[in-house]
């Protein structure tokens, strides 16, 4: 069976994927399995030899890449290019495994006993991976566990799968053994054949978080690593003293780029004390500007979500909201013919527990909650079922430091729209925003992607003592 594949600005079909089989999937990890034996023995400093040259052939295709997600996503070419660019550093950050994979050693840790621990590949792991960042939560994945000695099988979103195949193929034009990366399509049961496969030590998921923490209980219930990261409800803390065109064009950046449909997008401001009276005008006039298009197209500020049932889910939100009496600043307006629109939604004065405020809607729907006091907002927030991101914006040093300190979140931002950690450090949340312990890219990929050892020697130097 094949899946198509569709331009999400115009609905053309714009290639196709095949479904993997049980059997299919059983195939690739069997080939993974095999590679693992001699690329786990390819010496670490060669492993990174070549990642380098997968770092150097992304750059070259980075355009064609960035073409490729923004037609099948939707999303803006600046945004692709942006996406293309932070997958490149994971790539990078990949290059630094000799160093990045050593380990610790104390001699004399009893009287001529030395210790050493070191760190050793797993075997085959296994990526699931949203629809959202086709290029980057990939390169978020398989380069860290392939530099580490790892093979990997990658599972694309059925929404964006067209990118990983363009990864797979720069992956092996620049010279990647055949065997240590695979891609294999399909949705949930194609997940989970590749779940249960025995061959399979880890599984890194990216997704909602229902899939996340089914996924997790899956691969726990047979005794395997994961890491599964899940949804995201992200608040915007706007202080009296911060209310300035550039926190807005912040705040408009993170709720409006990529339609509102990022881990980190902010969807919900709270405006503490006077700032709301400002700042809402502000944002009311910058969101209603955007103009809607493809993303490819110059000048476009916002694209298309991905599907039709996203536009029901969404359009769903604002309508209930609407009819709750909720305070419609922005409503949507016209949306370009063809593709899957939605038009920017502001609402005011928000019920701080309704819906709005609480659920992951992903989409163009920006939610401004009034609070009185920092320490309101701070627990309007903390009180969310997710944890991925939150950002404050201020002016004063003791605000933004007691906001950092008090808010359970795993990224926090000051003065920034979008808290997304670079490379080398560690990508993730905590609560419903992820399920298992150790998060994407930075040393946790590091941790997770290889199993320690400890060795205990003792070599006496006089032989009769042995
Ligand atoms: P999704 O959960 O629908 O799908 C993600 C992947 O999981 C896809 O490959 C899908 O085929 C697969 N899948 C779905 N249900 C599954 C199941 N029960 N078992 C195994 N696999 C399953 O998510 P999506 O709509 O593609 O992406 C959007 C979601 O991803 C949002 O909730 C967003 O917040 C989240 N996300 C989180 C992060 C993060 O860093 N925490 C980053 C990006 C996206």
């Amino acid at each position: 069976m094949q899946l198509p594949v569709r331009d999400k600005a115009t609905r053309e079909v714009i290639g196709e994927v095949p479904v993997a089989t049980r059997d299919e999937v059983a195939r690739a990890v069997d080939a993974a399995r095999t590679a693992f034996d001699s690329w786990s023995r390819v010496p670490v400093v060669e492993r990174a030899r070549a990642l380098f040259r997968y770092a150097d052939a992304l750059e070259r295709h980075k355009e064609e890449l960035a073409i490729s997600v923004s037609r099948e996503n939707g999303k803006t070419l600046a945004d692709a290019r942006g996406e293309v660019r932070r997958g490149i550093e994971a790539v990078e950050f990949a290059c630094s495994m000799p160093s990045l994979m050593m380990g610790d050693a104390l001699p004399d840790v009893a009287s001529g006993i030395d210790s050493v621990s070191m760190r050793y590949p797993l075997g085959v792991c296994a990526g699931i991976t949203p629809f959202n960042f086709p290029a980057m939560i990939p390169l978020w994945m398989f380069p860290i566990a392939i530099a580490a000695g790892n093979t990997f099988v990658l599972k694309p979103s059925p929404q964006t799968p067209l990118t990983s195949q363009a990864l797979l193929s720069i992956a092996h034009a620049s010279g990647f053994p055949e065997g240590i990366l695979a891609v294999v399509h399909g949705e949930a049961p194609t997940a989970e054949a590749l779940i249960d496969h025995p061959d399979v030590a880890a599984i890194s998921f990216v997704g909602s978080s229902n899939a996340a923490r089914a996924v997790q209980a899956r691969a726990v219930g047979a005794h395997k690593r994961v890491q599964a990261l899940g949804g995201a409800k992200n608040y915007l803390i706007v202080m009296p003293d911060a209310v300035t065109q550039s926190t807005c064009d912040a705040l408009i950046a993170s709720a409006f780029g990529g339609a509102g449909q990022r881990c980190l997008a902010g969807s919900v401001v709270i405006a503490v004390g006077s700032s709301g009276d400002r700042l809402a005008p502000l944002l009311v006039e910058a969101a209603g500007s955007l103009r809607l298009g493809r993303g490819v197209d110059d000048g476009v500020g916002m694209g298309p979500v991905v599907s039709d049932a996203a536009i029901e889910r969404i359009g769903g939100y604002v309508e209930r909201a609407r009819a709750a009496g909720a305070q419609l600043l922005l409503d949507g307006g016209t949306v370009p013919s063809g593709g899957t629109f939605v038009a920017p939604v502001i609402f005011d004065r928000v019920d701080p527990s309704s819906e709005l405020a609480r659920d992951e809607i992903f989409g163009p729907v920006l939610a401004i909650v009034r609070a009185p006091s920092l320490d309101d907002a701070i627990a309007m927030a903390n009180a969310s079922r997710y944890g991925n991101a939150s950002s404050i914006f201020t002016n004063d040093g003791g605000n933004a430091r007691a906001f950092a300190s008090r808010i359970a979140v795993g990224m926090v931002g000051i003065n920034v729209g979008v808290a997304a950690p670079m490379a080398f450090f560690p990508f993730g949340g905590v609560k419903d925003s992820i399920f298992g312990d150790l998060r994407c890219h930075g040393k946790d990929a590091v941790a997770f992607y290889t199993q320690q050892r400890v060795v205990i020697s003792r070599w006496p130097q006089d032989s009769s003592s042995f």
